[in-house]
């Protein structure tokens, strides 16, 4: 059947269209203010169109909708629409018409197929909503609404969206649910309490969640997720390319934290108890601030670089951690604490990975070494012995090094072995007291000879405990 000539382009549609445009006021993308009133006007016409039957004519629908709210009562239209209407390919202003929306909210389910919106709320009647494969073009705020359920299924929030629980019961509220979404903005819930999943195979950007109980939190390619004084009662799943901000503060994770992401730039977790917690694969290219922190279960940290350091000392790890393959960036061990190398080699030695544990008891004594100052007299002595440590050996990871130090001591020995500093009556005297075989210190400069077989011990122990570090089961 073709066209009439002013007949609206849109497939179905029979209404005019508006004068200079080619489609109806119900299916133009963005019409003006002082079209509002025609739009709703169309869109009562376009109900009674739909749904007039022998049972109830059109003039019955039409004349229901010119009814005040004073004057309406549960008329034939109402039980005639009482189960669902369907609004199809319609395009809403950003103007709600109240009393359009008051109207309908005495009929049943409303359903919006490949819709789109531009008004702001979700309107707070009773019905029960559907909104198949629409877009919301601007921000959305939908309130808790006790009797009312909102289902969206393959939808595109292009603007921000937030839903917010108020002051209301939060057990009274039904909760938002939301399939195979796109979320191009923030997503911001408040209050929320609920037990079924929210969120099933959504995109969501951004995602900043207040004073909720949540069942789970499966987040997939979002770059900001806030995490404010709530509870996810199983677990929470983040895998992004980048992540730009993770900030869980206050919060109780009952199940999994686990997360996976290239880069992660902002990264605080604060005063929240986990039950466990897996970094896999993850680049923190900024430090990483950890406070007051609790994890109950048995945790992960694997093949994750630290590129500024990480400090653990305010976390509590009440199960076992597994660091493998994990790196910290050495030259900003500024950052890192003491404590951190501590609970690292600690977790590598209870899993008898000995080679990693020594490995990080260097990176341990390298800090405390840091730590300790030659200008305070009672630290000098350790300091001392660390700082002969460190030189010959790198607390025994570098066992060369004392190979080095073996050999450049005996050249040096030999080649000087004319001079003898130490060759004075007494010294020889003490020598030879302590170590009374003249068969080892002979006759002549046993002071020198003593402190050449002492020095040739000390190191020869060194590249032993090396040599063990390195290879000890
Ligand atoms: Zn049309």
């Amino acid at each position: 059947m073709s066209k009439r000539k002013n007949q609206c382009l849109v497939q179905g549609c029979d209404f005019d269209k508006d004068s200079g445009f080619n489609k109806c006021v119900l299916h133009r993308n963005n019409i003006d203010l002082r079209d509002i009133p025609k739009f709703y006007r169309t869109l009562e016409e376009y109900i009674a169109i739909k749904y007039a039957s022998h049972k109830c004519s059109y003039e019955q629908i039409i004349s229901y909708f010119k009814k005040t709210r004073d004057e309406y009562s549960d008329s034939l239209v109402v039980n005639h629409l009482t189960n669902k209407i369907t609004f199809d390919n319609i395009r809403f202003p950003s103007e709600i018409s109240g009393p359009f929306f008051y109207l309908l909210s005495k009929f049943g389910n409303i359903v919006f197929d490949f819709c789109s919106f531009r008004f702001r709320i979700i309107p707070e009647y009773q019905n029960d909503y559907f909104f198949y494969s629409c877009t919301f073009y601007n921000d959305i705020a939908e309130f808790a609404f006790p009797i009312r359920e909102t289902h969206y299924d393959s939808c595109l929030f292009k603007n921000n969206y937030t839903y917010n629980a108020g002051t209301r019961n939060l057990r009274q509220s039904k909760d938002p649910e939301f399939n195979s979404c796109a979320f191009n903005e923030l997503v911001t819930l408040k209050g929320l309490n609920t037990d079924k999943t929210l969120f099933t195979q959504c995109e969501i950007k951004q995602i900043s969640i207040e004073s909720s109980v949540l069942d789970s939190l499966p987040l997939f390619f979002t770059s900001k997720v806030i995490l404010l004084n709530s509870t996810i009662k199983s677990s929470c799943t983040l895998s992004a390319n980048t992540i730009n901000l993770l900030d869980i503060i206050g919060s109780n994770i009952q199940g999994l934290l686990s997360v996976e992401s290239e880069n992660i730039y902002n990264f605080n977790l604060k005063g929240t108890t986990l039950n466990s917690v897996s970094f896999n694969n993850c680049n923190f290219t900024s430090f990483p601030h950890f406070s007051n922190v609790t994890v109950t279960g048995a945790s992960s940290i694997q093949r994750t670089k630290f590129f500024d350091g990480l400090c653990l000392k305010s976390v509590t790890f009440l199960n076992d951690v597994s660091f493998l393959d994990t790196v910290i960036n050495d030259q900003f061990q500024n950052n890192t604490s003491r404590e951190t190398y501590r609970i690292i080699k600690h977790s590598f030695d209870s899993i008898g990975n000995t080679i990693e544990a020594n490995k990080y008891f260097a990176l341990e004594m390298r800090k405390a070494y840091e730590e300790l100052s030659w200008k305070k007299v009672k630290d000098i002595p350790d300091k001392f012995l660390m700082w002969f440590n460190k030189i010959t050996s790198d607390y025994g990871q570098k066992w060369w090094l004392t190979v080095i130090w073996i050999l450049g001591s005996a050249l040096l020995i030999h080649l000087f072995s004319s001079i003898d500093p130490f060759n004075f009556e007494v010294l020889n005297g003490m020598a030879s007291v302590i170590i009374p075989y003249k068969e080892i210190i002979g006759e002549s400069h046993q002071m020198s000879k003593l402190l050449t077989f002492a020095w040739f011990s000390i190191l020869l122990y060194q590249l032993i405990v090396a040599l063990k570090r390195k290879t000890r089961r």
